[in-house]
């Protein structure tokens, strides 16, 4: 045990500053101004330069640091997004846009990175741009002010570019004050611990294991829950299904609020 807590600390640490590397390949692929877009299975769903070169450098990376992380990868499983938020990030929505590291023991999310490149793009041209949040399961999360929506405010975020009738039917039913729709799974997480908004809710297949992997670390690092929109825990052993059929359920605090106003007719149209 003691040294496979080594060889997760080093990961976390390589993680970390690959992560930063990410950064900044995805801000040198936008100012150099050819994203080099290519739609992979619809039109919604895309690829830019910068998911390719961010992905090269991760593997690589941590290829080259931990030769027999793919043995270890009976137990530890390393899940890489490259670029979470490509829609937005094709359209100039930068601040939607992050890097996500997660690392899972046995089947289970331990440990996440989350770079933002674009943290602090609106702030002037002194701002220093991007930062990295990570958090390790029972140590905490790091890089950010941890806040709480207003109590008794029921704010949602969900998808932008990936909605349907289910996603709006699910946001309906759980009576919001206010429903924000923005890009990128990484991206609404940080609106939870920010205190920007109070649930995920993404009641459609579409988001990754890549894509909630770290985001659910730093989230359960600091108390809150994310699941499927039936309660099921997210499993990420190398094995199991990419897709997250069942949609995304997540809040920093009072889930079973949302949790118990998800609509029969939305958890029947959802297969785990
Ligand atoms: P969104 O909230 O739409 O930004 O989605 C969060 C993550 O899930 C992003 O990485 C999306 O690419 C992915 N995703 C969600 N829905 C879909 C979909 N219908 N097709 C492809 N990717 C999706
Ligand atoms: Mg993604
Ligand atoms: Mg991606």
């Amino acid at each position: 045990m003691a040294s496979s807590n080594t060889v997760l600390m080093r990961l976390v640490a390589s993680a970390y500053s690959v992560a930063q590397k990410a950064g900044m390949i995805v801000r040198r692929v936008i100012a150099e101004g050819d994203l080099g877009i290519v739609e992979k299975t619809c039109a919604t769903d895309l690829q830019t330069k910068a998911d390719r070169l961010v992905q090269m450098s991760i593997c690589s990376s941590l290829a080259r640091k931990f030769p027999k992380l793919t043995i270890i990868g009976e137990e530890l499983v390393v899940w890489v997004d490259p670029l979470d938020g490509t829609k937005e990030y094709t359209e100039g929505l930068l601040d939607n846009v992050t890097v996500l590291i997660g690392i899972a023991y046995e089947g289970k999310a331990i440990a996440g990175i989350i770079n933002q490149p674009y943290y602090n793009y609106e702030a002037g041209p002194d701002a220093v741009l991007g930062r990295t949040i990570w958090g390790v399961l029972g140590l905490g999360a790091f890089g950010f002010q941890l806040k709480e929506v207003p109590a008794g405010k029921h704010i949602i975020t969900t998808t932008r570019s990936h909605s349907n009738k289910l996603v709006t039917d699910c946001v309906t039913a759980m009576n919001p004050d206010d429903v924000l729709r923005v890009g990128g799974a990484g991206n609404k997480i940080i609106q939870l611990i920010e205190g920007k908004a109070s649930a995920y809710v993404f009641a459609s297949p579409g988001c990754k294991k890549w894509d909630t992997c770290a985001p659910e670390v730093i989230l359960h690092a600091v108390g809150g829950k994310l699941t499927d929109i039936h309660g099921n825990v997210l499993q990420y052993h190398k094995d199991v299904k990419h897709m997250n059929s069942a949609g995304v359920l997540a809040t920093l605090r009072n889930y079973d609020y949302y949790a118990s106003r998800v609509p029969e007719s939305v958890k029947n149209a959802l297969v785990p």
